[in-house]
């Protein structure tokens, strides 16, 4: 079974579902995370320094479970609805082929986190069309689609848990290969990112009854409505 994962930025996805897709990969599912911007305005260093560091991140992030990185490449701050975005997308879920889709949640504040999530959404029923032009062949079925907590978790209320307390360690391993956005928290926030999500996902995990925990909410629409848990 493939799984994709896709974020707006480097560190969205370690951020909010590191631990479940650390859980997949130990069940032996492949993994794929998309990034869709370049995150050239992570700050520190000029956005071409910051894009390369960035990527190189990303890809040291993907390799501690041995995830496929898909680094899409768009502008940093700079997505907007459109059919080019849409049909990128498409495109990467039609040759991924995944089951399951995890993406961000709609009600963000970060402009690039809404749009993944609205594009992402709107490129389900073209991902099932075969009769659309595509190098890829369109997906059986539609996967089932999951949106994964805000970064904070602020306005985000779960409604199924996936218990990453063996994977909570991979988590912070992933993040901390964003070395230059732990450094920005340091920097500009006077925060740790990597005791913020830890107490994020103890916090999860105390409202769900395990130790450590990521919450996630489902799409619900028509072709999304499956009886089996598909969440690790
Ligand atoms: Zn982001």
């Amino acid at each position: 079974m493939n799984i994709l994962a896709i974020g707006a930025h480097p560190d969205d996805l370690e951020i909010s579902c590191g631990g479940t897709l650390a859980k997949y990969r130990q069940n032996g599912y492949n993994v794929y995370m998309a990034c869709i911007t370049d995150g050239r305005y992570g700050r520190q260093y000029s956005p071409q320094e910051m894009t390369a560091i960035r990527k190189r991140e990303a890809e040291a992030a993907a390799n501690v479970i041995g995830a496929e990185l898909v680094w899409v490449g768009y502008s940093d701050l700079g997505l907007k609805e459109e059919l080019a975005l849409r049909n990128k997308i498409t495109d990467i879920i039609r040759k991924v082929k995944p089951q399951l889709i995890i993406t961000h949640y709609p009600d963000s504040l970060n402009p690039d986190h809404k749009v993944v999530s609205k594009m992402v959404c709107d490129s389900l029923i073209p991902c099932i069309t075969q009769t659309i032009e595509s190098k890829f062949t369109a997906c059986e079925k539609m996967p089932i689609l999951y949106f994964m907590s805000t970064v904070c978790g602020t306005g985000f209320f779960p409604e199924e848990y996936v218990d990453i307390s063996d994977t909570l360690e991979t988590k912070l391993e992933m993040l901390s290969k964003h070395k230059s956005q732990l450094d920005v928290y340091t920097k500009y926030e006077s925060r740790d990112l990597l005791k913020f999500v830890e107490a994020k996902a103890f916090t999860l995990g105390f409202s769900c009854g395990t130790k450590y925990a990521e919450g996630f909410r489902k799409l619900h629409t028509w072709g999304q409505n499956i009886g089996n848990r598909i969440l690790p």
